[in-house]
């Protein structure tokens, strides 16, 4: 349970993998650390975009399904029992003086109030919103049988399906559920895709049928969807399609929204930071996606060794006593109990 009272060490903004690493090493140090999340549940892009794929670039892992690291990282996180807040926007940052200390105050969406010590801002391309489509009958049919996320294989099970979208997410998705679905349909606005060459060429030789120079011109049905119309842009030519659920994947606006109005600075869409992960507020780091330095590559390896240098120098912030450097967790005679710290 959150008390908003409480003032914490750190607070982890975002609850990607790369906060989710952040949190657990802010306790492994000993801080009293926190973590929230717009979204209602952990995990950021790996659980929110593509769960169901699998990942093979992260180190000890030759191959991992995302929603399975994702669940090994909240694993690992919720181990040394940070306090988490879900469905908690961040939208106002201010600071204060109290006895010559800094004191963040965070306020979400709920109108709750965080204090904190310092702040790890992991929230990665920001708030996230699928782009939707202008199309009759789409909005009136979200949540009932238009998706933009894939969160379970299993609702497609034996389904008539439509995607929407020639990127890699719309691609994998047509490849990825072709052995659950009954029928995959993929239009396409032009004939060439912006996915995977290897995936292209597999969807061309796969069971899903492919309309390309394809869009969507209407959804219709009772309860659910029913019935998609597609047509040709080159002739205009109609076509109605019997559908169970249309998938459209056209990508993400992504926002940083309210930390653009927080006073740090940015730097190619991101919060510019030094080698320390510090930006240019003192005791707000930020590391993963939102992390913007020279060299930077959005990469889940890279977040983790980001947020752990985050985290070490926001230790030492808190506490000038302690070293950055925080030894080797292979030393310790055993895991840190919960509640140290706290
Ligand atoms: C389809 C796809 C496939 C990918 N495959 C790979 C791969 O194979 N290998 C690889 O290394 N990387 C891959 N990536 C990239 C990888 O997922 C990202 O680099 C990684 O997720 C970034 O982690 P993060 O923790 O920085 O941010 P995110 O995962 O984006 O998490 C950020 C979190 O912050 C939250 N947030 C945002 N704003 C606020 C706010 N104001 N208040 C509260 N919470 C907020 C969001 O809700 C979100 O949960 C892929 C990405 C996509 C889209």
């Amino acid at each position: 349970m959150d008390n908003s009272k409480d003032l914490f060490d750190v607070t982890v903004i975002g609850s990607g993998p790369a906060g989710l690493y952040g949190v657990f090493y802010a306790r492994l140090r000993g801080m009293k650390a926190k973590i929230l999340d717009a979204l209602p549940e952990l995990g950021g892009q790996l659980v929110t975009l593509y769960p169901e794929k699998y990942i093979y670039d992260v180190a000890g892992f030759p191959k991992v399904l995302a929603k399975d690291l994702a669940r090994n990282l909240v694993e690992q996180a919720l181990s040394l029992g940070p306090t988490v807040c879900l469905g908690a926007k961040v939208t106002t940052l201010k600071s204060r003086e109290e006895n010559s200390q800094r004191i963040f105050e965070l306020v979400t969406d709920d109108g709750s109030s965080h204090l904190t010590k310092s702040v790890v801002l992991t929230a990665g391309i920001g708030a996230f919103q699928p782009k939707r489509l202008d199309v009759p009958g789409v909005i009136d049919f979200e949540g009932r049988g238009i998706h933009y996320f894939v969160n379970e294989k299993k609702i497609f099970r034996d389904k008539e399906i439509l995607i929407v979208g020639g990127g890699d997410s719309a691609v994998d998705w047509a490849l990825n559920l072709s052995d659950t679905a009954k029928r995959i349909t993929l239009i396409h606005r032009r004939d060439q895709f912006r996915a995977h060459e290897e995936s292209v060429k597999e969807l061309l030789s796969s069971q899903v049928e492919v309309n390309t120079f394809h869009e969507l011109k209407a959804v219709r049905g009772n309860s659910t969807v029913e019935e998609a119309v597609i047509f040709d842009n080159r002739t205009g030519a109609e076509r109605a399609l019997r559908v169970d659920a249309v998938i459209i994947n056209l990508g993400f606006r992504a926002d940083l929204g309210p930390i653009k109005e927080w006073g740090l600075e940015i730097d190619r869409g991101g919060i510019k930071v030094n080698y320390r992960m510090e930006t240019s507020v003192v005791g707000i780091f930020a590391a993963g996606d939102i992390a913007s330095h020279p060299g930077k590559l959005k990469l889940i390896s890279t977040g983790f060794g980001e947020v752990a240098t985050a985290v070490n120098f926001a230790k030492n912030l808190v506490d000038p006593g302690s070293k950055v450097f925080p030894g080797h967790s292979s030393d310790m005679q055993s895991m840190p109990s919960t509640a140290i710290g706290r």
